[in-house]
């Protein structure tokens, strides 16, 4: 959960601005926490309770405690927040695969990871794709915490979910832009996250593709987490800029599942 927000930090600032490189600075005056850390903390809220309660006024909860985030949040996600009886409405947007990292450290088995995954996207995204996207980042980041090899989990990811995987980082990004989608943003998440040495290097990969590269790096660190120790220094980065309700759900759920 805290590697889902230290990418979204460092991606913040070249949401609208891509840099396609490795080479950058990762925290500066304009990095700031988004979208995808808020809804972030609402589920990892939801499965520290055990994912009995209604995920919708969880999120609500923390989505109207913080309406105007950085970057903004999507306009129909807008509505939903807003909504006193929200809906499903059927997207396949990114905005699920960002969020679900919780369930990636919760569970330990592919079946309840995979049906806890859905319910956390159910509610908004319940289109297939974006019941898909959420499915597959939790299910990476049960297999490198089970520690599979990450050739295994490209070949499982593929077999699993149809994702193409084929292309590298180098060859993703001189032809990749602004894309919205799960089907358009989690593969290239996992490749970057399968080719990186290390978390920071993972980070870094994944804002050097360029397109939603907030919400890219996001879901990449959330995965890079399950996998790669987060250096002290980025932690104490990211958590000097994360007001203290949301670093503090962040926090408690890593003493819960990874003894911090
Ligand atoms: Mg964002």
């Amino acid at each position: 959960m805290l590697g889902a927000a230290i990418g979204d930090i460092v991606g913040s600032r070249f949401e609208f601005a891509n840099h396609k490189s490795t080479e950058f600075t990762l925290f500066h005056p304009h990095s700031n926490y988004t979208d995808d850390t808020i809804c972030t903390v609402a589920v990892t809220e939801w499965v520290l309770k055990g994912c009995q309660d209604d995920l919708a006024p969880i999120l609500q909860t923390w989505c109207r405690r913080y309406p105007n985030p950085d970057g903004a949040y999507g306009a129909r996600f807008s509505n939903w927040i807003d909504a006193e009886y929200p809906a499903p409405y059927g997207s396949w947007g990114n905005g699920s695969a960002m969020r679900v990292s919780a369930v990636g450290w919760a569970f330990d088995n592919l079946p309840d990871t995979l049906a806890q995954a859905a319910a956390s996207a159910a509610i908004t995204h319940n289109h297939p794709e974006g019941i898909k996207g959420a499915q597959a980042v939790a299910a990476v980041m049960l297999w490198a915490r089970q520690g599979q090899p990450k050739n295994w989990i490209r070949q499982a990811v593929s077999s699993e979910f149809g994702y193409d995987l084929s292309l590298s980082c180098e060859q993703i990004s001189p032809d990749y832009r602004f894309d919205e989608s799960c089907q358009g943003t989690v593969p290239q998440a996992i490749t970057a996250f399968l080719e990186a040495q290390d978390f920071e290097h993972a980070v870094r990969l994944a804002v050097s593709l360029g397109g939603d590269s907030d919400t890219l790096a996001a879901i990449t660190g959330a995965m890079a987490e399950a996998a790669h120790p987060i250096p002290q220094p980025l932690r104490e980065a990211a958590l000097a800029i994360l007001p203290r309700d949301l670093a503090e759900v962040l926090l408690l759920a890593g003493r819960v599942w990874q003894g911090r």
